[in-house]
C-alpha cells in the first residue's frame, strides 16, 4: 500500500501547515509540491529574464539544479544548493508562481520529482500537498484530504502568518489576490485545482488547525497499519 496522504485545496486554506503537522505526529516526511513551483519560478525569474519556454526551464531546474531536499522530517527547497525556503515566500514569486504551474512540460517534471522523493523515502510515509497530488500525482494514495476554507477566512490567516494588521481593507485586498490565484490553478487545462472524487472534503472555516490535524491523523491511523 502506498503510504501517502495528499492533501489539496486553494491557496492559504492551511495545506502546508496542516500537512507539516500530520506528518511530525505520525512520524512520516512532509512534501510541499507548491515549494518546488515557487523554487522553479524564482531560479526562472532570476535567470531567465522575460518569457518563460517550457523546456528552458525545465533545463535550468536541471542544471542548477533546483531540488527537494529531505531534511529531517520535511523536503526543503534548494536552487544551486541554497536553501531557498524563505525567498520564495516572497510577492514576486507569488505573483508568477501559476504562469509558470500552467505549463505542462514543468508539471511532468516536478510531478517526476515528488515521485522520486516518495520513492527515495522507503517505508516511511509522506504527507504531500498541492493542488493536484490526489488527482494526478498519487491518485492511489489511500488518504487524500481536500481542505477548503471562505476566501475571507483564507485572507485573514495569511495576513496573521505574515504578522500584518488583519484590517477590512487588507483582508478585501488579501482575498481578491487568492481568489485570482485560485482561478488561474482552477482554469488551467493540465491538472486543474479540483478534490479527487475519493476525497475527504473539509471545510476549515470553523475549525481550529488542532481540530483538521486531529481529523486527519484520525482518518490515517484508521487507513495505514502501523
Ligand atoms: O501551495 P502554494 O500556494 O505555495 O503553491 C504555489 C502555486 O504553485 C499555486 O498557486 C499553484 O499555481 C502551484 N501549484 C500547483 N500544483 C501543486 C502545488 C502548487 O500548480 N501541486
Amino acid at each position: 500500500m502506498l503510504r501517502v496522504i495528499a492533501i489539496d485545496g486553494p491557496a492559504a486554506s492551511g495545506k502546508s501547515s496542516t500537512a507539516g503537522l500530520v506528518a511530525k505526529r505520525l512520524g512520516w516526511a512532509h512534501l510541499d509540491s507548491g515549494a518546488l513551483y515557487r523554487a522553479l519560478t524564482l531560479a526562472a525569474l532570476d535567470n531567465l529574464g522575460e518569457g518563460w519556454p517550457a523546456q528552458r526551464v525545465v533545463d535550468l531546474a536541471e542544471r542548477l539544479p533546483v531540488r527537494l531536499v529531505l531534511a529531517a522530517d520535511r523536503f526543503r527547497p534548494e536552487v544551486a544548493g541554497a536553501d531557498v525556503a524563505e525567498a520564495i515566500r516572497g510577492e514576486r514569486v507569488t505573483r508568477n508562481v501559476s504562469t509558470l504551474a500552467a505549463l505542462p512540460e514543468v508539471r511532468t517534471w516536478v510531478n517526476a520529482q515528488q515521485r522520486l522523493a516518495v520513492q527515495a523515502c522507503g517505508d516511511r510515509g509522506v504527507v504531500v500537498d498541492g493542488r493536484d497530488i490526489g488527482t494526478i500525482v498519487f491518485p492511489e494514495a489511500p488518504l487524500k484530504i481536500f481542505l477548503t476554507a471562505t476566501p475571507d477566512e483564507r485572507a485573514r490567516r495569511r495576513l496573521f502568518q505574515r504578522g500584518e494588521a488583519v484590517d477590512v481593507e487588507l483582508v478585501r485586498r488579501e482575498s481578491e489576490a487568492l481568489a485570482a490565484r485560485d482561478a488561474a490553478d482552477s482554469n488551467r487545462r493540465v491538472a486543474p485545482l479540483k478534490p479527487a472524487t475519493d476525497a475527504v472534503v473539509l471545510d476549515t472555516t470553523a475549525l481550529t488547525l488542532e481540530q483538521q490535524v486531529t481529523r486527519v491523523v484520525e482518518l490515517a491511523r484508521g487507513l495505514f497499519p502501523g
